[in-house]
């Protein structure tokens, strides 16, 4: 069985606490690799080798930093096939959307590239008499990641070519389910002139995000996951004195009016609910039909569409949908399809009844699946399933539709589909959700935006990448300046005011 390394100092090297975790390939059921979960003291040592590193890193030129960004660029685009083929084999996506996961991830390292600018600080020229001000975004030292399973390159990459490039050192905690493709990144990072220590991963569980919450020298921790451990790493590392954004769950619903086109709407929808297997955080996982006509016909055009999805291994590049990450996942999203069905929801598409393609008939493979009648009261509709069902939930009119948003506990992503400006500029300025779409399904902000949701789906003041990132990632200092010519020469013990 191969053995996944962590990635010290600017090489692979093995972990030594002999606890390891199987990784398995999800179209096939087979456990091909292992990784060793590293103790607090693995940690600890990796985070003392990136402290060591921080000081020439902090005082590199950003353009500097920003060319070794620039190299790696061009690195992940040649090797961007290599790790698309790591995180299928792991993560169980399709190729074309593992390749996509990369672009999304290039784009911030992009983004970062312009860091001499983004850095730019702010002066104030005779804030008093002779007296200039001027402030400066410094970094913060060693900065941690605590990633998900779900996007094992790209959500990494919302954080450290960002904090890179602000002169941070950065230790990576992967997802134990995918931890591969951290290593390929490593590599580059490496080729591309990172200096040793700069970047950092360190495989684990628990037992290592704790080392890194506790440990002093961590100064800010990004975390992307489920809500329960984003509420545990938001309280924890906060009350450790460190600068914490953690981004949680999400339950994203889609508005579909009457006067929507419904062909482009039913086809966003099938990619929104059904693409990489529902496991995306933005993931539209209820559609709400305006009016029953609307409904009707949604359903109507949406059945023949879920029932002929191409599901399948990445390795037949005509899938279009994978299987899921692991065996307990599949178990635990059947047991919410049996769940809605218990509580009364019509299941219209059952997926539970698919039929791995042969040879693959130790996948955790599972059919796409449809609800109609979901209400507010169902646990399908409560809980985050992070697979492919999709609830239908009908609204009877807009104001009904709006209301059942605003109840739930998430706010990551929503979207409304309808031809009239008026309800758009509406939902979008009303709706309490961190990222909005019109006629949009999955509204991912570009990098050079910021990615974030509210409510329970983001603990913390900062959203990632884009100005939240460089904010997040940075700490403002002011200095206020006068030069001699003028200095009273007695002292003065009143409070001074600038005059
Ligand atoms: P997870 O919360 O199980 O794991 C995330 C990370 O936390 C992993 O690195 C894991 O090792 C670590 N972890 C797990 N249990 C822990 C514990 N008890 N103590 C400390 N650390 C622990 O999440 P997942 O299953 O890998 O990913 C799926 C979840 O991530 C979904 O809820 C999805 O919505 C969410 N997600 C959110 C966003 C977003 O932007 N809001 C993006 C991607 C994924």
């Amino acid at each position: 069985m191969t053995e996944i390394n962590n990635y010290v100092g600017g090489e692979e090297v093995a972990g030594t606490s002999g606890r390891f975790a199987d990784v398995f390939n999800p179209a096939t059921g087979q456990a091909e690799k292992r990784v060793a979960l590293a103790t607090t003291a693995e940690v600890d040592a990796v985070v003392a080798n990136a402290k060591a590193a921080w000081p020439k890193w902090a005082k590199t030129p950003p353009l500097r930093r920003a060319r070794i960004l620039d190299k790696f660029k061009f690195l992940l685009q040649e090797n961007a096939d290599r790790i698309a083929e790591a995180i299928s084999a792991e993560h169980g996506k399709t190729h074309d959307d593992a390749l996509g996961e990369v672009t999304r991830g290039l784009e911030v390292v992009e983004f970062a590239v312009g860091i001499p600018h983004l850095l730019k600080g702010e002066i104030t020229e005779n804030v008093g008499t002779n007296v200039d001000s001027h402030s400066l975004r410094q970094p913060l030292g060693v900065v941690a990641g605590i990633t998900p399973f779900n996007f094992p390159c790209m959500v990494p990459m919302w954080m450290f070519p960002v904090a890179l490039a602000c002169g941070n050192c950065f230790v990576l905690k992967p997802s134990e389910r995918d931890p591969s493709p951290s290593l390929i990144i490593a590599e580059l990072l490496t080729k591309a002139g990172l200096p040793a220590g700069v970047f950092n991963v360190v495989h684990g569980d628990k037992e290592a995000v704790d080392a890194l919450l506790h440990n002093p020298d961590v100064k800010a921790v990004s975390f992307v996951g489920s809500t329960p451990i984003a509420r545990y790493i938001y309280a924890t590392g906060t009350a450790n004195g460190k600068r914490v954004q953690a981004l949680g769950g999400a339950k994203n619903h889609m508005v579909i009016m009457p006067d929507a086109d419904l062909d482009m709407a039913v086809s966003a929808l099938m990619g929104a609910a059904y693409g990489s297997a529902g496991e995306r955080c933005m993931a539209i996982s209820v559609a709400v039909p305006v009016g029953e006509e609307t409904a009707n016909r949604l359903i109507d055009k949406l059945v023949p569409q879920i029932e002929s999805l191409k599901i399948g291994p990445a390795a037949d590049r005509a899938s279009e949908m994978g299987p899921v990450v692991t065996a307990q996942h599949l178990a635990k999203i059947r047991g919410y399809i049996d769940q809605g069905e218990k509580e009364g929801a019509k299941l219209v598409v059952d997926g539970r009844d698919f039929k791995a393609p042969q040879g693959y008939e130790g996948g955790y493979f599972i059919g796409g699946t449809l609800f109609d009648g979901v209400t507010s009261d169902m646990t399908i509709w409560k809980e985050e399933i992070f697979g492919p069902v999709l609830g239908i939930a009908r609204a009877k009119d807009y104001s009904e539709a709006v209301d059942l948003i605003g109840k739930h506990e998430y706010g990551n992503g929503v979207a409304i589909f309808t031809r009239d400006g008026d309800s758009a500029r509406a939902f979008a300025h009303d709706i309490e959700v961190g990222m909005v779409g019109v006629n949009v399904p999955i509204p991912v902000p570009m990098a050079f935006h910021s990615f974030g949701g509210w409510k329970a789906s983001l603990f913390g003041d900062h959203h990632m990448h884009g100005p939240e990132g460089v904010r997040f990632y940075t700490r403002l200092k002011t200095i206020t300046t006068r030069w001699p010519t003028g200095m009273r020469a007695v002292s003065e013990f009143v409070m001074p005011t600038m005059g």
